[in-house]
C-alpha cells in the first residue's frame, strides 16, 4: 500500500522528533517512521547536556517546563575528571543566564545545567510531544529497508507499505539505512567509537553535587570509563574506545567493563555492594571527525545518521537535537520556496558547520592529546592544585576559546609554572 506524506522522518530518536517538533505547527504532513515500539530503550550513557535544554528552550511553549516539572531524573552540577593515575579535577559546569546576573530571570524556568535521565523516558517525553500535533502520524513497528529518490518523489519501502514525500529527512542512528540508500559512505574504524553501558544500583562514593565521572583509564585512552548517576540509587555505567583499537588489540568489550568493576583497585571497591540490572549492551557512536555528505537533492541527514557525536566527549544527544532544529528550518524554507535542489539545501551543511562541527575541531586536538597517559596525569594533577585552571575549565562547556587555547601547546608548557 502507498501512504503519501510531504516529508517522510526516518527513525524517531532525539534528532527525528526534534525535527518534527519544531515543523509540527507548518501544517505539513508528517510521516515519522519508526522501526521499534514506544517506550523504547536506547543504549546510552543517558546524560543530557545543555545544549539539550537550549534545544528544548526553543520548542513551543510548555515543553521545556513540562520537561523539567515532570520527569524523573537526576539533575547535574558538572564533572570530575580523573585520570589514569588517579588524581581528579572536579569541573562544575558554569550556570548560564540569558541576563548574564547568575539569577534566574522572572519569567524563566530554574534548572540544572544538565540532567541524567533514561532514553526510554527522555524519548517518549518527545514522543508524546510530537503525537499532540494532528498532522504527524508517528508509525512504529516500521523498518525502513531501501529509500530511494525519483523525479522529484522520495520513496521510502517498508516490508508492508511505501510511502511517499517531498522530503527525506534520515534521523535513523548510526546504521542508517537513508544515509546508504542515498550517498557513498564508508565508516572508517578511526572514526567510530565503540560504548558499552550497564545499569547498576548501589555504587558507593557517588560525588554530592551528581557530577558526572569521568575515569580516562590508561588501557582506555583516548576513550573513559564512566559513572554516572541516576534517580532511585541507580547508575548508568559504561566505557567507550576507539573501533579501530578494539579490531587492533582484540578487545572483548565486556570483559574490559567487568574487570574494570571487579577489579581496579579504586573502582572496584565502589562497586562492593552494587547489583547489575539487567545486562550489559553496546552500540557505536559515529564521530565527527571528517566532511561527510549531509544532504542532497530532497535529503538531509540528522544526528548519528550524520555522524554528530563529539569526538572527544562522545555527546550526540544534544547534536542530534540541535541537528533537527536547523533541519527543520531549511525544510520550511524548501517548501515556501518550492526548492528542494541539493544546492538549496546545502545550506544545511553550512549551519552544521558553524553550529556544530567547528567546536568538534578543538575536540578533534583535544581527544588526539588525550592519548597521553602521561599527558593527561600532568594535566589533572596541576588542574586540582590550581583554582585558575579549575575555573579555566570550568568555562569549557559555554566558552569555544578555553577549548582552542586547550589545544595550543604554550597551554601545556604554562602549566609547568602554575
Ligand atoms: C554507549 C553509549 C553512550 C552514550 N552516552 C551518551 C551520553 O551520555 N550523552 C549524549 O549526549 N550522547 C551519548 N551517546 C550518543 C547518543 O546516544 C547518540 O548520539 C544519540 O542517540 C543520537 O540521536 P539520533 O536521534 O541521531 O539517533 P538514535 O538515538 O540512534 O535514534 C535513531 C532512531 O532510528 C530508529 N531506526 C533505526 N533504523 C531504522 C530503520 N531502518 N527504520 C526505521 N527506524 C529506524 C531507531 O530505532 C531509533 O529510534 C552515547 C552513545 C552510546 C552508544
Amino acid at each position: 500500500m502507498v501512504k503519501t506524506f510531504d516529508i517522510l522522518i526516518i527513525g524517531a530518536g532525539p534528532a527525528g522528533l526534534t525535527a518534527a517538533i519544531k515543523l509540527g505547527e507548518t501544517g505539513l504532513r508528517i510521516a515519522v517512521l519508526e522501526k521499534d515500539v514506544f517506550p523504547r530503550e536506547k543504549i546510552c550513557g543517558d546524560a543530557l547536556s545543555g545544549k539539550v535544554m537550549s534545544v528544548m528552550k526553543r520548542m513551543p511553549e510548555g515543553i521545556f517546563s513540562d520537561f523539567i516539572a515532570n520527569i524523573d531524573k537526576t539533575p547535574s552540577l558538572g564533572i570530575r575528571f580523573t585520570s589514569p593515575d588517579m588524581s581528579y579535577v572536579d569541573v562544575p559546569y558554569v550556570m548560564a543566564r540569558a541576563d548574564g546576573s547568575g539569577k534566574t530571570p522572572p519569567g524563566m524556568v530554574e534548572h540544572a545545567p544538565g540532567y541524567i535521565c533514561s532514553r526510554s523516558r527522555f524519548d517518549k517525553f518527545l514522543y508524546d510531544k510530537c503525537r499532540e500535533f494532528k498532522n504527524i502520524s508517528i508509525l512504529e513497528n516500521t523498518i525502513i529497508s531501501k529509500v530511494s529518490i525519483d523525479n522529484g518523489i522520495v520513496t521510502a519501502e517498508s516490508v508492508h507499505n511505501t510511502y511517499t514525500g517531498k522530503m527525506i529527512l534520515g534521523a535513523d542512528g548510526v546504521h542508517s539505512v537513508v544515509r546508504k540508500s542515498l550517498t557513498a559512505y564508508h565508516e572508517n574504524k578511526n572514526h567510530t567509537c565503540l560504548g558499552i553501558r550497564a545499569y547498576y544500583e548501589n555504587v558507593s562514593g557517588t560525588h554530592e553535587k551528581n557530577f558526572i565521572e569521568l575515569f580516562f583509564l590508561k588501557d582506555l585512552l583516548p576513550g573513559y570509563f564512566w559513572i554516572f548517576p541516576m534517580p532511585g540509587n541507580r547508575f548508568n555505567v559504561g566505557l567507550g574506545m576507539l573501533k579501530s583499537q578494539v579490531v587492533e588489540r582484540k578487545i572483548n568489550l565486556s570483559k574490559a567493563l567487568t574487570k574494570i568493576i571487579t577489579s581496579h583497585p579504586q573502582i572496584s571497591e565502589r562497586f562492593k555492594d552494587a547489583k547489575l540490572i539487567g545486562k550489559f549492551e553496546a552500540h557505536p557512536l559515529p564521530l565527527g571527525l571528517q566532511d561527510e555528505v549531509r544532504s542532497g537533492n530532497h535529503f538531509i541527514l540528522l544526528g548519528d545518521a550524520a555522524s554528530l557525536v563529539d569526538p572527544f566527549s562522545g555527546e550526540g544527544i544534544g547534536n542530534a537535537m540541535a541537528s533537527g532544529e536547523v533541519a527543520a528550518d531549511i525544510v520550511k524554507a524548501c517548501f515556501e520556496q518550492n526548492r528542494f535542489d541539493a544546492d538549496f539545501i546545502s545550506q544545511y551543511d553550512r549551519r552544521i558547520y558553524r553550529r556544530i562541527m567547528k567546536d568538534f575541531s578543538y575536540s578533534k586536538i583535544i581527544q588526539r592529546l588525550a592519548r597521553s597517559a602521561s599527558l593527561f596525569n600532568f594535566v589533572v594533577r596541576r588542574a586540582s592544585r590550581n583554582k585558575g585552571i579549575q575555573e579555566l575549565l570550568t568555562s569549557i562547556s559555554t566558552d569555544e576559546r578555553i577549548k582552542k587555547k586547550l589545544t595550543n601547546p604554550l597551554f601545556y608548557l604554562g602549566l609547568l609554572f602554575k
